[in-house]
């Protein structure tokens, strides 16, 4: 079984394109040199198309999301201050651990898992909150670890119906680049991502989207900071150069993915990610198996977490997806383990690979003792992605 490819379909290290992978096999280079903004600034720039951002401060760090969050916190807040937060998954739960742990006061939303944020609770924590206490609004966009997606502009409408003024920080780790976002209309004042998702890139920055209110507040923050500082780290995007040492292999791979993105179009790449997440959801469904998101309006299109039946491990599932057939599903997080597998659909990704997903998923789910029709999935999702190719043949 070691021939051929492996097939890689967690939510995220995603899949490099080839285009990217070229772009980032280079020799060492000077980043000091007096060009190397010629590379870096207009990756700043055009990031700012990719968060649908006019003014947003753009900053790019060495490190992940997780190293964004910290960054987003200890550059605007203060300890003590506090904030509102919705915890249905494992990434917004570990957001919140995190907030807590750098010592803020945080007011948590609890919600069923395989739910999305609450819009309505945070509609009335912030009418109650009439004497503005709460300094931000966290969302998760996106939650991987039960594929769902929550209405970012709908805590926007929350926040402006309370007449509120907290900041809104969003989570876009595995949205951006691959769902729609649009910071400035969604009145987002942070928005933070990683590169190994959407951006189709090896794991290796936290890049952050800031608004100019957020910046304001970033004066008054007084929370300890030092590599993960926006005083540091703001020269970057003036000058172009980094304070300390940057990956510029994962830069010059930003400016190639990028590339795509744009020859693609952004609004196509949305489009694809829903064609192509539809296809796996009617694959799910055709098992006669559910999503562990609770309802249709928070379908993810970056990942599908699938329950599997109530007498099957999802971890043997995973288990038989790895060994037997070369195929790496996403894990159940938490309290999710044993319950739910994940089928990452984001970045570079076209039909065939999702019905490869899903042919070896149908194996991998019956070798754990799942009743399923071999070829069910694979035959509801061909149906879909034949119909929508020959509905818009520049698709394929
Ligand atoms: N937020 C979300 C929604 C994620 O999916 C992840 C990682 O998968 C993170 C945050 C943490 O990002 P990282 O693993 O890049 O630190």
């Amino acid at each position: 079984m070691r021939n051929g490819n492996a097939h890689l379909f967690v939510p995220g290290p995603t899949n490099i394109p080839d285009a990217v992978r070229r772009a980032m096999n280079v020799p060492m280079q000077d980043m000091r040199a007096p060009d190397f903004p010629e590379l870096t600034l207009p990756l700043m720039a055009d990031l700012k198309k990719v968060f649908k951002t006019a003014s947003a401060s753009i900053f790019i760090f060495p490190g992940s999301g997780t190293g964004a969050w910290e960054a987003a916190i200890t550059n605007t807040l203060n300890a003590g201050d506090k904030v509102l937060m919705s915890r249905f998954g494992q990434f917004s739960h570990l957001w919140v651990d995190m907030a807590q742990r750098l010592g803020l006061d945080v007011e948590v939303i609890d919600v069923e898992w395989g739910e999305g944020a609450p819009v309505d609770a945070y509609a009335a924590h912030l009418e109650r909150d009439k004497h503005g206490a709460i300094k931000a609004v966290f969302v998760t966009h996106n939650e991987t670890a039960t594929g769902v997606t929550s209405d970012v502009a709908g805590v926007r409408r929350a926040l402006e119906a309370a007449g509120h003024h907290a900041l809104l920080f969003v989570d876009g780790v595995s949205s951006i680049a691959s769902i729609d976002f649009r910071m400035d209309e969604w009145g987002v004042d942070l928005a933070v991502t990683g590169s190994q998702k959407g951006l189709m890139l090896p794991a290796g920055l936290g890049i952050l989207a800031v608004s100019a209110k957020a910046m304001e507040a970033h004066k008054g923050s007084r929370m300890p900071r030092c590599y993960f500082s926006f005083e540091d780290m703001g020269a970057a995007s003036k000058t172009g150069y980094f304070p300390y040492t940057p990956p510029t292999q994962l830069l010059l791979g930003m400016r190639a993915s990028l590339d795509l993105l744009f020859a693609e179009g952004l609004e196509n790449v949305f489009a694809r990610h829903t064609r192509l997440a539809e296809g796996v959801r009617r694959g799910v469904h055709a098992w006669g198996l559910n999503l562990c998101a609770a309802e249709e309006k928070w379908w993810s299109d970056t990942v599908s977490a699938i329950l599997v039946p109530a007498d099957v491990d999802a971890r043997a599932v995973i288990a038989n997806g790895y060994s037997r057939y070369r195929t790496s599903f996403g894990t159940g997080l938490s309290r999710l383990a044993g319950k739910v597998f994940r089928i990452g659909h984001l970045g570079d990704l076209n039909e065939v690979m999702c019905l490869a997903a899903l042919a070896s998923a149908e194996m991998s789910l019956s070798d754990a003792g799942a009743r399923i029709e071999s070829g069910s999935g694979v035959a509801a999702a061909q149906e879909w992605y034949r119909q929508q190719v020959a509905s818009s043949p520049a698709t394929a």
